[in-house]
């Protein structure tokens, strides 16, 4: 008989833009971060970037061998697929821990927003109180 925690195992599922990197966690992602940092900013292309951190043996890789990685800061690097340049994960030095980047998953994530971090770094083009219009695909030409 299996234990009842088996078919509560959760599957979360993730990849690159171009599909040659894909991902399993076979544990529950416990709360989400929003990075603000100028580092995170820049290597996204993007206001910020949602993260959370998973057990390095609950990340399972595939194609691992197309990931090219950059040390942005003294000892940290980041991890990106050398033909699409999707951001995929982040792993510090001697940590038993990796940094997934959210925008890569292919499956919902019903874990909860824990903050906004580096918000001291943050651009001043993206209000994190503001509430603009939620379009539900591309922009609305507006004049
Ligand atoms: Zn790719
Ligand atoms: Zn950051």
């Amino acid at each position: 008989m299996k234990p009842t925690t088996e078919k509560e195992k959760p599957m979360i599922c993730g990849s690159c833009l171009c599909g040659s990197v894909t991902y399993q966690i076979t544990t529950k992602i416990r709360h989400v971060v929003h990075c603000h940092c100028v580092t995170c900013c820049k290597a996204h292309g993007a206001a910020f970037s949602s993260v959370a951190s998973v057990p390095q043996e609950n990340f399972v890789l595939q194609g691992g061998s197309n990931l090219n990685s950059y040390e942005s800061s003294p000892g940290k690097h980041r991890f990106f697929c050398h033909r699409c340049g999707t951001q995929i994960y982040a792993k510090r030095d001697n940590k038993t821990h990796i940094i997934l980047r959210l925008g890569s998953l292919d499956t919902p994530l019903s874990s909860p927003e824990l903050a906004h971090t580096w918000v001291s770094e943050a651009v001043d083009w993206f209000d994190i109180d503001g509430e603009l219009p939620a379009d539900a695909k591309g922009i609305p030409r507006r004049r």
